[in-house]
């Protein structure tokens, strides 16, 4: 059976749930977990993708999951590259990074290098109220507003490319490549296994020494945690096996781009899937429609928190299957929104499975962030009734998509869209989008007069 939307709400939207719990953080356990290990990260992410944070004696986990860490808040104006950029916060105040226990994940000892256990906090108040810039409480919020407003669920997955060094030349998606990577492959899916990461294709990509790692959908917020995890545990990984890895959007100029893909399916409150419908264009639904076309009508303001980085609109060009356009098509890698395959083998359900892809992503995003200006956007279109996009058919002739809206051409442009745009403008706190213009014109002044190949190695450098 296939749902398409509930019926009789006129707007197509599902029947808002009554206000669930406030978000308040998880409660932390009364035994804090056993670990080997002599020490416990809590880390945050921030506006350069960066996990930044501090450690306690194991011995203190339990204190530290109740009552967290130091933190903060000019911390948030750290650029890509080290310096701090011109902040609303200067030298006062005080944060506390409160680790949420549900995303404890456990780095076993390794050689030389002992065990770690690391959690992703939430920033907040002294007091434990949340701090209004903080990027994970940014998705927590679009999460709950998206679910009061329309009854709706987040499912995602988010796909990662990265290049590894030191490899020899090799065949694209080939079994040679992905043996030259071992024995590194397989430790990174059993270390993914462990941590809870749920791996599910382990893959040579493309481009030189390219690979991509997918982890199965789950909800929005664990999606976004996951893939904040996923980087730091290659990364770890990597650099205990002399192996250079970088998720950098592109390594060379005329090079292939490692991309960031954000999958979105959406369910009602009973967990049946609501952007499938067999009937309509593309199969997606009348309420899938009007969320891709929040996402599609605000895509120039969105990028300056998806592809954030003064190289990213470098891979947002036609013909890289990065995302060549602004525009919402079946099975199409050139697209900004991609309506996925189904398969039917095995008598998979095809509207469990169908979902859309966000292609204009990258590495250099904050994940909580860039999840949930999607959210939002799509909220938007919802609430707002925004028109129906076209879907471009699987067999659209790619001169037609010739004409479709282009998207940014540089971070420039896209952090004018989004002072530009009242509408994400208002999703945030106004301290948080000051920090990120801020932050991002920083990155920009400090890579300017290089040249594209030294702007892309600069960035490399960091991701
Ligand atoms: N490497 C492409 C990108 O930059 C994606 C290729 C693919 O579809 O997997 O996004
Ligand atoms: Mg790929």
């Amino acid at each position: 059976m296939t749902l398409v939307h509930t019926p009789g709400t006129e707007a197509g939207l599902l029947a808002p749930t009554a206000p669930g719990p406030s978000p308040a953080f998880r409660t932390a356990p009364e035994d804090p977990p056993m670990t080997d290990a002599a020490t416990v990260f809590v880390a945050t992410c921030d506006l350069a993708g960066q996990v930044r944070g501090r450690a306690v004696p194991s011995s203190d986990q339990g204190s530290a999951l109740r009552s967290g860490t130091g933190w903060v808040p000019a911390d948030l104006a750290i650029s890509a590259f080290g310096p701090i950029a011109d902040n609303v916060f200067g030298s006062r105040g005080d944060l506390r990074l409160v680790p949420d226990p549900a995303t404890g994940v456990d780095i076993p000892a390794d050689g030389d290098a002992p065990a770690l256990r690391l959690y992703l906090a939430d920033q907040t108040l002294p007091d434990g109220d949340p701090w209004p810039c903080c990027p994970r409480t940014f998705l927590r919020d679009a999460v709950e507003e998206l679910r009061e407003r329309t009854g709706i669920e987040v499912v995602a997955a988010i796909e990662h490319e990265f290049v590894l060094g030191g490899l020899p030349v090799s065949q694209p998606f080939s079994l040679q490549r992905f043996r030259q990577a071992e024995p590194f492959g397989s430790d990174l899916v059993r270390l993914l296994e462990q941590a809870g990461l749920q791996p599910e294709n382990w893959l040579p990509e493309y481009g030189d020494g390219q690979f991509e790692i997918t982890l199965r959908p789950g909800p929005a917020l664990a999606a976004a945690d996951r893939a904040v995890l996923l980087k730091e545990l290659v990364r770890d990984l990597a650099r205990r096996r002399g192996l250079p890895v970088s998720f950098a959007p592109l390594l060379a100029p005329d090079g292939v781009g490692n991309g960031v893909h954000l999958h979105l399916s959406l369910r009602d409150a009973e967990g049946r899937p609501v952007l499938f419908d067999p009937a309509r264009p593309g199969r997606l639904s009348a309420l899938g429609a009007r969320f891709s076309a929040g996402i599609l009508r605000h895509t120039p303001a969105l990028t300056a928190w998806t592809a954030p980085s003064p190289v990213s609109f470098l891979r947002l060009t036609p013909h890289r299957w990065s995302a060549g356009g602004i525009f919402l098509a079946e099975r199409n890698r050139e697209s900004l929104l991609r309506i996925c395959p189904t398969t039917q083998l095995a008598g998979g359900d095809p509207a469990a499975q169908f979902n859309l892809e966000y292609r204009a992503a990258d590495a250099t995003a904050n994940p909580w962030l860039a999840l949930g200006v999607l959210l939002r956007a799509g909220l938007e279109g919802l609430v707002r009734d925004y028109d129906e996009p076209t879907v471009w058919p699987e067999d659209t002739d790619a001169s037609v998509l010739d004409g479709v809206p282009a998207l940014p051409s540089s971070l420039e442009e896209a952090l004018h869209a989004l002072e530009s745009d009242d509408v994400v403008r208002s999703w945030f706190d106004p301290q948080l989008l000051a920090t990120h213009l801020s932050v991002k014109r920083s990155e920009l002044a400090q890579l300017a007069g290089l040249d594209e190949t030294a702007r892309i190695r600069k960035v490399a450098d960091v991701y």
